[in-house]
C-alpha cells in the first residue's frame, strides 16, 4: 500500500482525503523517507482505557527526525503543520489539583524507557520538570546494535519496528550505542544535569523508569557488549511502580496497568520507547497532581556496581 511504512494507528487516525498524510515522494524532494510518525500527543485510547482527557488541539504524529535532533524540515509549512514538534504533555492545568504537590527531592525527572531485547534499539529520555509537570526537552536515539549482522539488524527491526510504520526512520537514523551515550553527555552536560566534578553522578535529576529492568539489567549488559565502562549517572534510579505500589497501596505490575488504575488513555505506540516514556510522563504527571513524592527506590553499590541494594520495602518483583 501507498503508505506502507506509515504506523497503524496513523493510518486509523487520518482521514484518507487529508492532506496531512504523510508525504508523497513528490513532497520528499532530498530526503529519503519523511514517515517520522509518533502518536505521542494523541488523546486515543484503547478499549480498556477510559478516555477522561478532552482533546485540546488537533492531533499530530511526532517528527522523530525532530526528536533526535535531525528535523531539516523546520521551515517548511506543511512539514510543521503534519508532524509535532513540541514535546510538551499538553495537559491540562487543574488548579483544584495542584494543592496536593508536595515538595519534590529531585527538581528534574529523566523519564527513561528502552526498547530492544537483543541489543538495545532506542534510547529515549524525556526531561520532565518537577515543578511544572511537565516535559521541557528530550533526548532520544535510535541505537544501531554493535554486535551483529546486518541481515540479522534487517530482521529484528523489521519485527519490532515495521508493524508501527517506524522502520525506515529507523534506519535512516540509528547510531551506535557509545555515540549514543556521548552524545547523552554532551546534553545533560548543556543542561547543567551532569558534573564530572560530582563523580559524574547526576544534578538535580533522577532517572524514573517502568521497572527495574531498563537501569539494573539492559544499560550494563549493553555496555559491556559495547565495550564500555558503565556511566556513573546511571548508579541509581526510581521505579515508578515501585512508588506508584508505597503511593496508592495498590499493585500495578505495568506501565498499561498504572494507565488504567489511573484512567489516563494511552497515547501512541505502546512499544515505541518515546511514546510509551510520553506515557510514563503521563502518569508521573497525574501521580504527583495526586501528591506523590518520587524518590530513588534503587541504588548500585558504588564498590560492586552489580550489585543493587532496592530501597523500599514494599515494592513489585
Ligand atoms: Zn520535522
Amino acid at each position: 500500500m501507498a503508505m506502507g511504512f506509515s504506523r497503524v494507528p496513523l493510518l486509523r487516525r487520518l482521514p484518507v482525503s487529508s492532506p496531512a498524510l504523510p508525504y508523497s515522494s513528490s513532497l520528499q524532494s532530498n530526503r529519503k523517507i519523511n514517515i517520522s510518525a509518533s502518536l505521542s500527543t494523541t488523546e486515543e485510547s484503547t478499549s480498556s482505557l477510559i478516555q477522561d482527557t478532552p482533546t485540546r488541539t488537533r492531533w499530530k504524529p511526532m517528527c522523530l527526525y525532530f526528536t533526535q535532533g535531525k528535523c531539516t524540515k523546520m521551515d517548511d509549512p506543511l512539514h510543521i503543520d503534519t508532524f509535532n514538534h513540541n514535546c510538551s504533555l499538553e495537559l491540562m492545568r487543574n488548579a483544584a489539583r495542584l494543592e496536593n504537590l508536595k515538595q519534590q527531592e529531585f527538581e528534574y525527572f529523566l523519564v527513561l524507557d528502552l526498547e530492544g531485547k537483543v541489543e538495545i534499539l532506542e534510547f529515549p529520555v524525556l526531561l520532565f520538570d518537577a515543578k511544572t509537570m511537565d516535559v521541557v526537552d528530550l533526548f532520544h536515539r535510535f541505537v544501531r546494535p554493535t554486535k551483529m549482522h546486518e541481515e540479522r539488524i534487517n530482521q529484528y527491526i523489521e519485527g519490532k519496528y515495521g508493524k508501527l510504520g517506524v522502520d525506515r526512520v529507523w534506519h535512516d537514523t540509528a547510531i551506535p550505542f557509545a555515540e549514543v551515550i556521548e552524545q547523552f553527555e554532551v546534553w545533560l552536560g548543556e543542561r547543567q544535569l551532569w558534573r564530572n566534578e560530582l563523580g559524574g553522578c547526576l544534578n538535580k535529576a533522577a532517572f524514573v523508569t517502568c521497572g527495574n529492568w531498563d537501569l539494573k539489567t539492559k544499560v550494563p549488559q549493553q555496555c559491556t557488549v559495547a565495550g564500555m565502562k558503565l556511566p556513573p549517572y546511571f548508579m541509581e534510579w526510581i521505579n515508578l511502580k515501585d512508588v506508584f505500589l508505597n503511593f496508592y497501596k495498590r499493585r500495578a505490575p505495568g506501565m498499561l496497568s498504572m494507565m488504567r488504575e489511573l484512567q489516563i488513555p494511552l497515547s501512541g505506540s505502546h512499544h515505541l520507547g518515546i511514546d510509551d516514556s510520553n506515557n510514563i510522563a503521563r502518569v508521573i504527571h497525574h501521580m504527583l497532581t495526586d501528591g506523590a513524592v518520587l524518590q530513588l527506590t534503587a541504588k548500585r553499590n558504588p564498590r560492586s556496581p552489580e550489585k543493587v541494594e532496592f530501597l523500599f520495602k514494599n515494592r513489585i518483583v
